[in-house]
Parts: structure tokens; C-alpha cells; sequence
């Protein structure tokens, strides 16, 4: 390791997961022109920066369609609504990711079916997919996790085969592609989240459904705005999940600057790759070949993580544990009878997954500490 003298860890400053307050410093006045617009217009709901925004993120992932909506959480309800997933149908998902991906399922009646990871890439293990496949199957939901793209090939080949619809959780990794396509195109539906610390994030809640299809699109408008297809005219169940003007004008200004924010990402995982990969039983994210990786976040496997999360925290050092318990493992499906050593990948990784700060703002000399102070842990 090339690491510079280290200074006393007492006097340095605490380094967070994510700084939120120096990106918002670079951009302030940006951000406050955008949100004094709307105020000017008082147009809050529904207007000309939803809009805007989603030709905008359509154009950017290179699809036809997006559709605003209230989260990122809401954005999987109302694909897999237009799928028609109800009582009955299952929808294959991993059970390595966060509880959303799997509860938008069971929220609609249906029944999440949990597939291992691939230990290598954090996401659905393709080789995996098909043994859980049932005369019940309707969709999978691969999430790319971390901003990691999963394995779409297999995945699109395996619901090809079985017609299953295809649903991607992309909420960690707007940007990301996978063989030179971004992610959110490879299915039906592509899922967005502009949750505050999500790589597009806004200030509150936000999501978005993207998709090719214009029915598709113009069913998810009508459901996010209790199922009316004109004013006051309604056709199916729906409820209030809109996305709103100042939220979306927030957004317009960040998207511009979204692919600097993703490359300044890339850096630093080039550069943490370069401290970090010598020290012994620590392992880097590895990054698939046929995919662009975004870096949502920056996992490490770690044995013995408690002890390393600790002497992290002494040296000031955040870092944060996603997810700890795996879906299939949570009280909420315990009827479904799963038990501990059915995925025996997505439970290693739990056990031993250390989420290290990363941000476009992350300094060098804060990357220099990082690495000592898990060089110090691993040594101890
Ligand atoms: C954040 C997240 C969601 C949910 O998004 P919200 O906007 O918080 O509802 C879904 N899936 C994954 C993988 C996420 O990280």
C-alpha cells in the first residue's frame, strides 16, 4: 500500500457513509432557482417538471416511457400491478436486498419466491432461477443491487423460455448498464427510486416506472392517480402515488449532473480497489465485465465485521451493514416457512457484507484513512 503518514484520528474530522450537505453546497443555487420556480408558478402537482422530468429519465436510460410516481416502493406496486401480480402468482426476487423489492409483492397478495445470489456479484444467481420455477410463476424481479447490473442474459432468456414478465428493481443503480444497455430496459418495467441517498436522490420522496410500452405507461399515469383515465372518471383501483413538481424540478437539476456524480463514484472505487486489495482476507467489489458498475455502494466482505465496524467508529469512520437479515429470514415471512441455511449466499453475505463511505465528494486523504484504519483492523 502507498499510504501517506497517518495522522492522530482524534483530531480529524468523522467521515459519514454518504455527505449529502457537500453535494447540496455545489449546487445551492441551482437548486433554489428550481424550487422558487415552482413556487412562482404555484403549480404543484402533475405540471411541466413531472413531465419534463420523465421525458428526461426516459431519454436517459434510453426508453420510451416514464411515469412519475411517489417512490421507489410504489414504483415496484404499480409494475407489478400492471402485470396483473395478485393472490396466487409468485415472483421470483433475491432475498439479498432491501425488504421493498420483496413486500411491493406480498403487499398485492402475491407470493415472493427467494433465489440465491451469485456470491461473486451480490445479485440473482441466474443458475438458480429456473429450479424455482412453478406452474404459479408470473415475473422476477432482479434487483442490481449496490449498482451492480445482474446477469440480464440468463434472466431474460429464463422468463423467455417460461413467460414470465420482468421487472427490474434498479433503485440503487440509475446508470448502470450491462453489455453497453442501461439497466431498466432489459424488462417490462424498469423501477427507479429518488430516495434522498439513492445516486439520483431528491429532497423527500420520489420514484419512477419506466417501460417501452405506451399501454403499459399510460395504465401506471391512470393508477397513480386513483385509476382515473380522465378527470374525475375512474376505471380501476388505484390510489394517489404522484410524484410532485418540486420534487421533480430538484431532480431535473441533479440529473444534469448525475453522469459527473457516477464517474467521480468510479474513481473512488478504482481508488479503494487499489488501497484496499492487498490487505489479506479482505475482498473488493468485484465487478462484472459485462456490466458498468455505478458504486451506489462500495461493499467489502469481511470476516469478524463487528470487530472491523467497531475500530471504524473509533476512528471516526461510518460504515454501514446492507442488509443484515435476510429477506427470508424476517419475521414478516415467517409463514413461508423458509429456514436458516436455505440460501446459504445470501446468508454468508450478510453476514460478512461492510458498506464503506462513498460519495462523488469523498476526498483522497479521507480514502487514505479509510484504508488505515482497516488495515489496523484486519491487522488486530
Ligand atoms: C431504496 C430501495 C427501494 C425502495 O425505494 P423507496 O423510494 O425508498 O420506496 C426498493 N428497492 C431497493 C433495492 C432499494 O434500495
Amino acid at each position: 500500500m502507498t499510504l501517506h503518514p497517518r495522522s492522530n484520528p482524534s483530531t480529524l474530522e468523522a467521515i459519514p457513509v454518504l455527505d449529502l450537505k457537500a453535494q447540496y453546497l455545489s449546487i445551492r443555487e441551482e437548486i433554489k432557482s428550481a424550487i422558487e420556480k415552482v413556487l412562482e408558478s404555484q403549480h404543484f402537482i402533475l405540471g411541466p417538471e413531472v413531465e419534463n422530468l420523465e421525458r428526461e429519465i426516459a431519454a436517459y436510460v434510453d426508453s420510451g416511457f416514464g411515469v412519475g410516481v411517489a417512490s421507489g416502493t410504489d414504483a415496484l406496486i404499480l409494475a407489478l400491478r400492471t402485470c396483473d401480480i395478485g393472490p396466487g402468482d409468485e415472483v421470483l426476487c433475491p432475498s439479498f436486498t432491501f425488504i421493498a423489492t420483496a413486500d411491493a409483492v406480498s403487499l398485492l397478495g402475491g407470493k415472493p419466491v427467494f433465489v440465491d445470489i451469485d456470491p461473486k456479484t451480490f445479485t440473482i444467481d441466474p443458475s438458480k432461477i429456473e429450479r424455482a420455477v412453478s406452474p404459479r410463476t408470473k415475473a422476477i424481479i432482479p434487483v442490481h443491487l449496490y449498482g451492480q447490473p445482474a446477469d440480464m442474459d440468463p434472466i431474460m432468456s429464463i422468463a423467455r423460455k417460461h413467460s414470465l414478465r420482468v421487472i427490474e428493481d434498479c433503485a440503487q443503480a440509475i446508470g448502470a448498464a450491462y453489455r453497453g444497455r442501461k439497466v431498466g430496459t432489459f424488462g417490462d418495467l424498469g423501477c427507479f427510486s429518488f430516495f434522498p441517498s439513492k445516486n439520483l436522490g431528491g429532497c423527500g420522496d420520489g420514484g419512477m416506472v419506466i417501460t417501452t410500452s405506451e399501454a403499459l405507461a399510460k395504465r401506471i399515469q391512470s393508477l397513480r392517480n386513483h385509476g382515473a383515465v380522465k378527470k374525475y372518471f375512474t376505471e380501476e383501483q388505484g390510489w394517489n402515488s404522484r410524484l410532485d413538481e418540486i420534487q421533480a424540478a430538484i431532480l431535473r437539476v441533479k440529473l444534469r449532473h448525475l453522469d459527473k456524480w457516477t464517474a467521480a463514484r468510479r474513481e473512488r472505487a478504482v481508488r479503494y480497489d487499489a488501497l484496499l486489495n492487498k490487505i489479506p482476507g479482505l475482498e473488493t467489489p468485484p465487478v462484472i465485465p459485462t456490466g458498468a458498475h455505478v458504486f451506489h455502494q462500495y461493499t467489502i466482505r469481511v470476516p469478524k465485521r463487528a470487530h472491523v465496524q467497531t475500530l471504524l467508529a473509533d476512528a471516526g469512520i461510518a460504515s454501514a451493514v446492507y442488509y443484515p437479515t435476510p429477506i427470508h429470514l424476517q419475521p414478516i415471512y415467517r409463514s413461508f416457512g423458509y429456514e436458516p441455511g436455505d440460501l446459504p449466499e445470501t446468508e454468508k453475505a450478510a453476514n460478512e457484507v461492510l458498506s464503506l463511505p462513498i460519495y462523488p465528494e469523498l476526498t483522497e486523504a479521507q480514502m487514505q484513512r479509510v484504508a488505515h484504519a482497516i488495515a489496523d483492523a484486519f491487522r488486530s
